[in-house]
Order: C-alpha cells, then sequence, then structure tokens
C-alpha cells in the first residue's frame, strides 16, 4: 500500500466476503467464531507464502523423487489476550505444529495506552519465525507493545497479523517498528474518539466470546 509501507492488505473476494459477515450486527456469535476461523486460516496462508523450501529425497509409491519440505525458522504464533485468541485456531488449522505464545494486555481507557499484564512464550522463541496476532489493528498501541516485548526476547523475525486496522494504528505502528510486516484484511476509515475502528466490527472480544 502506496500510504503504509510494509503494509499488505490481503483482499481475496472470499476474504472480502467474509469480512462483511463479521462486520455486520445480526451475525450470532458461534457464526462470528467460524468465519473469524475460516478467515484466520486464509491469512496464514498468505502470510506463510514466502516460508523457505529445502529439497529432500522421498520415495513415491512409484519412484525416488527430489521433493520439498518447509526449512529454516519454525514458526510461533503469538496471540494478544484475549481478542487474538480467536484467530489463533484457524491458523493452527494451517500450520499446526507452530508453538503458541500469548501477551495480555489492556488499554487504560484514558491513556489508551498498553499496560502488559501476563506473558507466557515458549523458551525457544528467539530462534522462531513470530507471527503476532491480535484481529483489530486499532490505535497500534497493544500492537507496538507486543513487538517491542518479544524483541526484548531476541525475537528478530517478525510479523502482524491482523483482521481490520485503522490509518491512524498502521502509521503508530509503522512508526513504531518499520521492520515488521503488517497483513490485514482492510484498512478501514478511522479510530473514534474511544480508539474504536469505523465503520469496523465492534470489540472483537466481545463478538468472540458474547460478553456483551
Ligand atoms: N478493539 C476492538 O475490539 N475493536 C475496535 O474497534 C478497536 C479495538
Amino acid at each position: 500500500m502506496p500510504d503504509f509501507p510494509n503494509v499488505t492488505v490481503l483482499d481475496h473476494p472470499l476474504l472480502r466476503h467474509k469480512l462483511t459477515l463479521l462486520r455486520d450486527k445480526t451475525t450470532s456469535t458461534a457464526q462470528f467464531r467460524q468465519v473469524a476461523r475460516e478467515i484466520s486460516l486464509l491469512m496464514a496462508y498468505e502470510v506463510t507464502r514466502d516460508l523457505p523450501l529445502e529439497p529432500v529425497a522421498i520415495e513415491t509409491p512409484l519412484e525416488p523423487m527430489q521433493a520439498e519440505r518447509l526449512a529454516g525458522k519454525k514458526l510461533c504464533l503469538v496471540s494478544i489476550l484475549r481478542a487474538g485468541n480467536g484467530i489463533l485456531d484457524g491458523m493452527l488449522d494451517l500450520v499446526p505444529s507452530a508453538r503458541v505464545g500469548h501477551i495480555g494486555l489492556y488499554r487504560d481507557p484514558t491513556t489508551l495506552q498498553a499496560v502488559e499484564y501476563y506473558l507466557k512464550l515458549p523458551t525457544d522463541i528467539a530462534e522462531r519465525l513470530v507471527i503476532v496476532v491480535d484481529p483489530m489493528l486499532a490505535t497500534g498501541h497493544s500492537a507496538a507493545a507486543a513487538v517491542t516485548r518479544l524483541k526484548q526476547k531476541g525475537v528478530a523475525h517478525l510479523k502482524f497479523v491482523c483482521l481490520l486496522s485503522a490509518p491512524e494504528g498502521l502509521h503508530g505502528f509503522n512508526a513504531a517498528h518499520p521492520d515488521v510486516p503488517v497483513f490485514t484484511a482492510a484498512v478501514d476509515r478511522q479510530l473514534d474518539s474511544h480508539g474504536y475502528i469505523r465503520p469496523g466490527l465492534g470489540d472483537a472480544g466481545d463478538r468472540f466470546y458474547g460478553t456483551r
């Protein structure tokens, strides 16, 4: 995207259709979860497009051949609690052997800054390609704080995946972490005064877990 270096908008028709279902306020909690799982699987497919391959000798039932398998760094998905967990399962459907870390951050309601309350990561995370997941890149504060923490832990290869993003969040995140590519299914119009993405889909955690 010209305005946002390092941002890839995944705009496959299936993603756009499914995103409409997520945005629609009449979509039930069960359907929201299911559709988010489908979207995140499709996004994982794109985000892992540049994973390196290495040759491997195998035998098919008919003859030996040089085939390919994934090489290089192993994956770790890091979910920003709690809404990140809603898009974790769909991604794990595609990369079931990935390790998973969790980081708990809440938004201070007055400053909108991210405050960490939980962190659990694989011990070898510094050796892994880490994909941080959070459905909403709103102010970008949580995403930037999570990535800062992971860099402190020695992680050098990171990507960030969200369903929806706001221009303000993309600018903020990119300013803090210009080296981390962002993958999003849409860039919405703006943030409102409460830090919600407009038109958005509402509070992603509440939509996933039916808490409102
Ligand atoms: N978090 C959400 O769940 N929704 C928004 O619109 C912004 C942040």
